[in-house]
């Protein structure tokens, strides 16, 4: 399981900052999430001003 990004996001940045691992970057239109690197500790999901990450 890995949290996901909807097309909500607004590319604010603030969950790649809160990222205990970096497993979040700009991606297109949107930020995304590295699968593989996320942990799913959830803190993305608290920080997103528009709920966009979810767990998946
Ligand atoms: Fe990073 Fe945690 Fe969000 Fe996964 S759930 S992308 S580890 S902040
Ligand atoms: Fe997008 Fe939310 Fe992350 Fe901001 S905190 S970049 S709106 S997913």
């Amino acid at each position: 399981m890995a949290y996901k990004i909807s097309d909500d996001c607004i590319s604010c940045g603030a969950c790649a900052e809160g990222c205990p691992v970096g497993a979040i970057s700009e991606g297109d239109g949107k930020y995304v999430i590295d699968e593989g690197a996320c942990i799913d500790c959830g803190a993305c999901e608290g920080t997103c001003p528009v709920g966009a990450p979810s767990a998946q």
